[in-house]
């Protein structure tokens, strides 16, 4: 059993993020400068776009792309009920309604087809959640969409690096949304990009994202001397900070070697785990690419007879650290009083929520680190002899 506790999603920080970060504070630079719009200049180069928002997180993404497009007070949007809080917390937010709609259960997406069942007069948006890094079926959504005159929001907080049909998740949809937290595959900390395609509300983020202030007032201590602001609308503090941008800018620069780990460690526990009670996850066609951020592996509990939460126990104690993506929001207290959902709402989401078990898939791991893991759970199927 290995002796140091394994971090679940432990992020890789190289020599050059380091230094980035001493010369942000030794330069006084700290929050947004010029370290944010070189960030944002290379988002947008890996993006193949023109206008990237950098942000300090992909909730306040989320939120002000309801906000820009004036989703509010007797709306309704619709998402899907496997995802973190703040997809529907930034409905809620807004003062809308989240509708939720059940996934399916091979991709844990949402499913298009359950998306037009719940379609009303007072649905506004759509907000598709690329679970684990595997682009939703954006031909369905943005068709359901263009027919009924709604907005698409990707949440795409796990699937920076993912493309769909040979396009870039981030440019689909009206708008997308990534996230850097810590644990995501690029990170900045706290952090986050919002991508619009629609010039007027691009602009609106630009001003709501720091305090409703006119264009370039980041600038105003520069040394290209004081400028005057104007407050055109009453903004909020989302800006992103260049000590997280220095960042960024190299875990960009490394991302293409991080995600090909990320595949070799994939790739490890696939033909590890072949043969164990539990099922791995599946990998879309060749044109469409998957971002590789969470390997969820979903346990065979009726033939086991191991609960979920039994299974990770086991692995804590063994200092494996994992991670549950997730259990239905739909399940939890304030969704469920508020809005009455009850167990059997969402079976294909309830069912993924009692399975699911996501392991360590750092960049970072090394393969001691991969074996350690592999052996803690093929310990785990052992012992009760199967
Ligand atoms: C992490 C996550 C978010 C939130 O990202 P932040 O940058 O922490 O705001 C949103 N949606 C999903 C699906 C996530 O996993």
């Amino acid at each position: 059993m290995r002796n140091k506790f394994l971090i679940f999603g432990n992020p890789y920080i190289g020599e050059e993020e380091i230094a980035e970060v001493v010369d942000s504070l030794c330069s006084g630079w700290i929050s947004t400068g010029p370290k944010v719009a070189k960030f944002e200049k290379m988002l947008a180069g890996y993006l193949n776009t023109d206008k990237v928002h950098a942000l300090h997180s992909c909730t306040s993404g989320l939120f002000l792309a309801l906000l820009v497009s004036g989703i509010g007070e007797g709306d309704e949007v619709i998402t899907t009920p496997m995802t973190f809080a703040s997809t529907a917390n930034v409905i809620e937010h807004v003062g809308a309604k989240p509708v939720f709609v059940d996934i399916e259960k091979n991709t844990m997406n949402i499913d298009p087809k359950n998306i037009e069942n719940a379609i009303t007069d007072k649905t506004k948006a759509i907000i598709p959640v690329h679970f684990a890094g595997r682009p939703c079926d954006m031909d369905a959504i943005v068709d359901i969409a263009k027919r009924y005159n709604l907005i698409v929001i990707e949440d795409a907080a796990h699937a920076f690096g993912a493309e769909y049909k040979g396009r870039k998740i981030g440019t689909i949809g009206d708008f997308a949304s990534f996230s850097f937290y810590v644990t995501k595959n690029l990170v900045t900390g706290e952090g986050g990009a919002l991508l619009c395609g629609d010039e007027e509300k691009d602009d609106m983020i630009q001003k709501y994202a720091l305090h409703g202030l006119s264009k370039g007032a980041w600038k105003r201590y520069s040394d290209e001397g004081f400028k005057h602001y104007h407050v055109v609308c009453p903004g909020y503090k989302y800006n992103m900070m260049d000590i997280q941008a220095a960042l960024g800018i190299h875990q960009l620069a490394r991302f293409p070697e991080m995600q090909k780990r990320r595949e070799e460690i994939w790739k490890m526990y696939d033909d590890a785990f072949s043969g164990l009670p539990l099922l791995t996850p599946t990998i879309p066609e060749e044109d469409t690419v998957h971002a590789r951020h969470l390997y969820t592996v979903l346990l065979d509990i009726d033939r086991t007879g191991m609960k979920r939460d039994y299974v990770q126990e086991e692995l804590y104690r063994r200092n494996i650290g994992t991670g549950i993506h997730f259990i239905s929001l739909h399940l939890h207290p304030f969704y469920k009083n508020k809005y009455g959902y009850e167990r059997g709402d969402f079976p294909n989401a309830e069912w993924i929520s009692e399975r699911t078990l996501s392991l360590p898939l750092s960049a970072k791991l090394t393969s001691r680190d991969v074996a350690d893991v592999v052996e803690a759970i093929s310990g785990i199927f052992t012992k009760k002899s199967l």
